[in-house]
């Protein structure tokens, strides 16, 4: 006798909230900030943050434990996720496919930061044209004897070369080590073109000037060297976004600098999740306006 009318699906605002589990859960036990500090970290970053990592294959490093436990390196779908963590599938070279991971929201951000990630890493290809790059990341990983002056030296000179082919590049703080130095591209090339110029870049920086840099991933061939990883730009690799956290001591992120700033900078992890409002502001700011973006296309090399 009493029929309950169905109720309307209710629709939710794409910006909702995401309700974060364990929000006192300590995440970086050495600095003390927690999963909700981490949380409010990415919900104040995601309108600087999500133009590079909306809408591109992601590879998430979740810590469910905090950094300091077993974290792991996730590029696939497990499920679990929520609504906002998309999918897509990507052809793998034995002809099959897989499902690949993607966000386009805060949501999709908080939704994954509530599964325990903290370090957002992502390809240079967006996920509707996987087999066109539009970036290019050279990825500066000095030998254990260098000093952060040496990778400014080198990150300043990439951009030199890349200058003289035409190219405008951008400096980013890992949060770890090193510096990237990014290309933007507008898409056009495929993966062939692209790796075959991050390779043919490196090894001639590395054969013109053997004692500072190396092209290979060799450990022992780097010896008191910057390796130049152009490994970031081939089909499937990752490189960690603008923006993300570092699964780091001191709970470290990845910032997009200026040129002109970083000959300022005394280390790779200048910038905390404890710096969103300082790093809000700096995006406003003159000098980083324009960041990352630029319509050029790979020269012949
Ligand atoms: P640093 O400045 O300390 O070198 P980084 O982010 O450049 O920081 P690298 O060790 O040089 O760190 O790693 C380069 C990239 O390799 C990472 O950004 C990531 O995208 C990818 N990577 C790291 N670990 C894995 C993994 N377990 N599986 C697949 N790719 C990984
Ligand atoms: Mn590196
Ligand atoms: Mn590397």
């Amino acid at each position: 006798d009493h029929v309950v009318p169905e109720k309307p699906v209710p629709q939710r605002p794409a910006d909702s909230t995401v309700e974060i589990s364990s929000r006192d859960r300590v995440v970086f036990p050495d600095s003390g900030q927690t999963k909700g500090e981490l949380a409010d970290y990415y919900e104040a970053v995601a309108p600087i943050m999500l133009p590079f990592a909306a809408r591109r294959p992601v590879s998430l490093v979740r810590c469910p434990q905090g950094r300091a436990r077993k974290c792991f390196f996730q590029k696939h779908n497990s499920g679990g996720f929520g609504d906002s963590v998309h999918h897509v599938a990507i052809r793998e070279k034995d002809g099959g496919h897989e499902d690949y991971l993607f966000i386009d929201d805060m949501r999709g951000l908080l939704q994954c930061v509530q599964m325990g990630t903290i370090e957002f890493h992502g390809w240079v290809a967006r996920s509707d044209a996987v087999e066109t790059p539009e970036r290019m990341v050279f990825d500066l990983d000095p030998d254990e004897g260098l000093g952060f002056e040496d990778v400014k030296r080198a990150a300043r000179d990439i951009r030199d070369q890349l200058a003289d082919l035409g190219l405008s590049s951008f400096a980013m703080l890992t949060g770890g080590k090193g510096v990237h130095v990014v290309v933007p591209l507008t898409p056009g090339h495929d993966w062939d073109a692209h790796k075959d110029f991050a390779r043919r870049f490196a090894e001639a920086l590395s054969m013109a000037q053997p004692e500072r840099f190396t092209a290979t991933m060799s450990k022992a061939k780097r010896k008191g060297k910057i390796f130049i990883d152009w490994l970031r730009n081939q089909r499937g690799a990752t490189a960690v976004l603008p923006y993300s956290a570092r699964a780091r001591s001191g709970a470290p992120v990845a910032a997009p600098l200026a040129w002109n700033e970083l000959k300022n900078m005394d280390n790779a992890h200048s910038y905390s999740i404890n710096d969103a409002k300082t790093l809000l502001d700096r995006a406003q700011s003159r000098s980083l306006h324009g960041w990352g973006f630029a319509d050029q296309r790979l020269p012949d090399l």
